[in-house]
């Protein structure tokens, strides 16, 4: 029988939308929780190890909505603060192909250190080094498989063959998109048609930077000369004259299944659109304040009844992969969200989406067996 373990701390949020517990404690057996509540009472007649955080918040294990673990190697090789066009021109010095071990163990160590159990990840060439990594941190979530280009359309033959993957990779992978301005929107569709009779969540990049919004409305900008330039943008590829929002709608790729990642340049209508097909939406406020592309109305989505997520990006455009800095850049602005409004859409919204409710999102019996800590009283007290 393996041995039982259990944590005590001065408080633990078992459930971020109760009451935290003080002097709470957690047992942990064979990877889940096996009990958890006010420490007298749950470690009663408890005989195993028991770990003393001391004055410390516990929450559950956090999950980050949106992550390029395959980008870690360009670290610090990035443009930032001049807008989309450049961080990419700037991106594209690097060599996106080989994905360094010792970069990606660094990566993955950031996201255990934050109390990070499950990640969607953004993959597309080294989804198999990448499994690998997470599986031996155990760390949970998706590989979300991205499509790209415009080439091939509707063809989800690049890069891997999703119907094909055999072991623990298949078990947790799914199809992604990149974005509007550079995947066919048949490939988009096929995309999310996979997803759906997988069932699982379909995530692509949306309304991110106001140069995407130019190319939907009139096929012009910088950025999409930049990317006729690069052969990606086919030189007949006709705007289909609506904004990013819209036209992923008229694609048929919003519903409640979806995670629209960045949703930064977004007019009333966009809020609306996307809540009324029930669509999440990642924020990845340190990433678009990096690239220098805006702030997502994050007020105006969740009023609307958006479910919202936080993702730390890649670290292509951020300085580290931890979700409570991904935090703290909300908590600490001026008008911010609350803590545990925060803390929602790092636990229990993901969690909703990835239909996992009963494995992340909580410390209730039956979740995994992970935790965070709440690494800053001023975050807590937010
Ligand atoms: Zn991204």
């Amino acid at each position: 029988m393996r041995a039982m373990r259990a944590i005590r701390a001065r408080e633990i949020i078992i459930h971020p939308r109760r009451p935290p517990v003080d002097d709470g404690a957690v047992v942990f057996d064979a990877g889940r929780v096996l009990a958890s509540g006010a420490a007298g009472e749950v470690l009663r007649g408890f005989a195993g190890p028991v770990e003393d955080l001391g004055p410390v918040t516990v929450t559950p294990g956090l999950i980050n909505a949106h992550v390029h673990l395959e980008l870690s190697h360009v670290a610090g090789n990035t443009t930032g603060g001049q807008g989309f066009t450049a961080w990419v021109r700037s991106l594209l010095t690097n060599s996106l192909v080989k994905l360094s071990q010792l970069a990606l163990d660094k990566a993955i160590a950031q996201i255990q250190a934050s109390g990070t159990v499950a990640v969607i990840d953004i993959t597309s060439r080294n989804t198999a080094q990448v499994a690998a990594a997470l599986d031996a941190a155990n760390i949970g979530g998706l590989l979300a498989v991205e499509f790209f280009g415009f080439a091939n359309a509707g063809a989800l033959r690049w890069p891997v063959d999703l119907d094909e993957l055999s072991g623990p990779a298949r078990e947790r992978v799914a199809a992604a998109g990149h974005a509007l301005y550079s995947t066919h929107p048949e490939t988009l569709a096929a995309a999310k048609a996979w997803c759906t009779r997988h069932g699982r969540p379909f995530s692509m990049h949306l309304a991110e930077h106001p140069d995407e919004t130019e190319q939907m409305l009139t096929g012009k900008g910088e950025f999409a000369r930049l990317l006729r330039k690069a052969g990606v943008l086919p030189e007949d590829w006709a705007p289909p004259g609506c904004r990013p929002v819209a036209y992923a709608d008229r694609l048929g790729l919003l519903d409640e299944n979806t995670l629209a990642v960045h949703c930064v340049q977004l007019d009333p209508g966009d809020i609306a659109t996307l809540a009324a097909r029930g669509a999440s939406v990642c924020l990845c406020p340190r990433s678009n304040e990096y690239i220098a592309v805006g702030r997502a109305p994050w007020q105006a989505l969740d009023s609307a009844g958006v479910p919202l997520c936080l993702g730390t990006d890649g670290l292509s455009s951020n300085q580290d992969l931890s979700l409570w800095n991904e935090a703290a850049a909300l908590l600490r602005a001026p008008g911010g969200p609350g803590f545990f409004q925060v803390l929602e859409w790092m636990t229990l919204n993901p969690a909703r989406l990835l239909g996992a409710q009963r494995l992340y999102g909580t410390l209730e019996p039956g979740a995994v067996a992970g935790y965070s800590i709440v690494p800053d009283g001023a975050i807590r007290a937010a």
